[in-house]
């Protein structure tokens, strides 16, 4: 397994005890690295179910990771990182759980009687293929493991890094249904750096988009988030549109900012030190929920259709018909852990 060789750069230190007996921490201070700890653990289950599933697009998840290098401030997931006492802000970005059994064990459960090979959804929770991939590898097992029972899945990502398993997706998709999406909400630079400092730039991610698509995996776009007062006015989402247009896609599905508790207060906090002056507009417009208002988001889907019309995206085939999905309606009590959270 690629991790055998961690021994080597990384101080290795006593796991918390929440993690069990045989889990191993490693703190690095490499470029690449510094700063993060990895704490490796034994998996006893790949496979999960979501609660209340049938609120959602897909039923079963696997996710080799918790925390994500990725850093966006708004991530719905850092709640989660609450629930294995560890902080949800500076913590979610730099203490990451690595299920190293993963592709073992999920093989395994591919193979169980009881499993009926149902869709698998990766990068709900968060990104499978954030940096820490790069060093630990988990996912050319898993997709090999789902190419030889042939089992459904789809991936969302912000990472380059799936590329690198461009000829395992490609063998999967000959075999099985096989989805993928990226994440883009905006390409403003600035608030790129400032939002999502840990990720690769909106161009590069929908580099991946087309890079993809030209492989017959089709690929589609998140928008999301769009950011209210930062990344909404309609030339930034006509832009955002026209890019994601010439990047191949086959479909774009808006999604307004959500600020739900642990995410709500990490970028309140982001929000009050880079853009002051909208703290205000922002505790109006959450102030009852952790979505924006109907009107809102009725008006950012609107606009996005319209856009995604302009620029004819949405054809899976040249002279195909066109598949602008249907606008993302969150449920208001949707339980945390099913939450895409705008990877
Ligand atoms: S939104 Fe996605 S990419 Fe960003 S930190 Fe969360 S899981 Fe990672």
């Amino acid at each position: 397994m690629r991790w055998d060789g961690l021994s080597n750069s990384g101080a290795a230190t006593a796991a918390p005890a929440l993690f069990g007996t045989d889990a191993v921490t490693r703190t690095f201070d490499t470029p690449e690295f510094r700063g993060i700890t990895f704490h490796e653990i034994r998996a006893r289950t790949i496979v999960n179910r979501v609660p209340g599933a049938s609120r959602m697009p897909f039923e079963w998840t696997v996710n080799p990771y918790r925390g994500c290098t990725h850093a966006c401030v708004y991530c719905f997931a850092r709640k989660t990182h609450g629930y294995l006492d560890l902080d949800t802000g500076a913590g979610f970005d730099s203490q990451i759980v690595v299920k190293v059994n993963a592709p073992d064990l999920l093989r395994r459960e591919l193979a169980s009687r009881r499993w009926q090979g149902e869709h698998i959804a990766m990068g709900t929770n968060v990104d499978c293929y954030q940096r820490a991939e790069g060093r630990y590898g988990l996912m050319p097992g898993i997709l090999a493991a789902l190419r030889d029972y042939a089992n459904p899945f789809s991936i969302l990502t912000k990472g380059t890094l799936i590329l690198r398993d461009l000829e395992l997706l490609r063998q999967a998709a000959a075999v099985t249904n096989v989805g993928t999406s990226v994440s883009v909400g905006f390409l403003d630079r600035e608030l790129w750096r400032t939002v999502e400092p840990g990720t690769p730039s909106p161009e590069r991610r929908l580099e991946v988009c087309r890079t993809l698509t030209a492989n017959d995996i089709p690929c589609g776009v998140l928008m999301a988030p769009v950011i209210p007062f930062l990344g909404d006015s309609p030339g930034q989402l006509r832009a955002t549109v026209r890019a994601i247009a010439a990047a191949g896609a086959t479909s774009v599905t808006p999604l307004v900012l959500h600020l739900r508790p642990g995410a709500r207060e990490w970028f309140m906090a982001w929000l009050a030190r880079h853009h002051p002056q909208l703290v205000r507009r922002y505790e109006t417009m959450y102030a009852d929920s952790a979505y924006a208002p109907k009107w809102y988001q009725r008006r950012i889907t609107r606009q996005v259709h319209e856009y995604a019309t302009e620029f004819g995206i949405g054809p899976s085939r040249p002279g195909g018909p066109r598949r602008l999905p249907a606008p993302a309606e969150p449920a208001a009590t949707e339980p945390q852990s099913t939450q895409l959270t705008l990877l």
